[in-house]
């Protein structure tokens, strides 16, 4: 499971299923749709009524993050809307073992998120066990304009690491400014989907992809 992941945030929203076309066609993977509830990230986007509402229009894969309080209260919904991938944030949930678990009972895969301030020790062998990602926020979520934080690199180095150690193997996801300046670097330090809205959408949409997904590419075989 690698590749890359445009942020539907930053797409054209009078023509989101033209804009989903594109992205399937450019060679995305998956498109990522992040939903905030304006409690646990000061901000909103677009909810589940919306996610039902694109499916139709692709057969990308649904990487829906979750920065929402209490996520579990929606996982059967989003299991029927459409989504393929849930994940949550370690913070937000009171039991997360067992939200984790409902995303797959639901028959979905399920994602487990750290903020920038979160260390990476949260992450216990059994949250890993229920995990299928590793999300690694590298800003701090729900704020637009948010730099890159350099300090990302070392905590992605850290998880793929446990991950090892604990033989297991599954992939990390990092989300949060990366562009062309940084992919690699996020790369290198073992991310395998990469979450990218302004970069890519910002000019030609198919060009953009097809060049990350190369730089993608080019940095796994290193
Ligand atoms: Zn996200």
């Amino acid at each position: 499971m690698c590749g890359i992941a445009p942020s539907l945030l930053e797409a054209d929203y009078r023509q989101l299923g033209r804009e989903l076309l594109r992205i399937e066609r450019a060679g995305a993977e998956y498109v990522h749709l992040d939903i905030m509830d304006g409690n646990f990230v000061p901000n909103l986007s677009f909810g589940i009524k919306m996610i039902r509402g694109l499916r139709d229009s692709t057969n990308l894969i649904f990487d829906v993050h979750m920065m929402v309080c209490e996520p579990i209260r929606f996982i059967p919904q989003l299991k029927e809307a459409g989504a393929d991938h849930v994940t949550v944030h370690i913070e937000a949930c009171e039991q997360v073992r067992e939200t984790l678990e409902e995303i797959r009972y639901c028959g979905m895969k399920a994602g487990i998120a750290l903020n920038p301030e979160s260390d990476e020790g949260m992450l216990t062998k059994e949250v890993l066990q229920a995990a299928d990602i590793v999300h690694v926020m590298t800003v701090y979520p729900g704020r637009e304009g948010e730099m890159f934080i350099p300090a990302s690199l070392k905590k992605i180095r850290n998880i793929r690491k446990m991950l090892e150690d604990y033989r297991m193997e599954k992939p990390i996801e990092t989300d949060g400014n990366i562009g062309f300046d940084n992919v690699e670097e996020v790369v290198d330090a073992g991310a395998d989907i990469i979450v990218s809205g302004k970069a890519l959408f910002h000019g030609n949409l198919e060009k953009n992809i097809q060049r990350m997904r190369e730089m993608v590419q080019h940095g796994r075989k290193r």
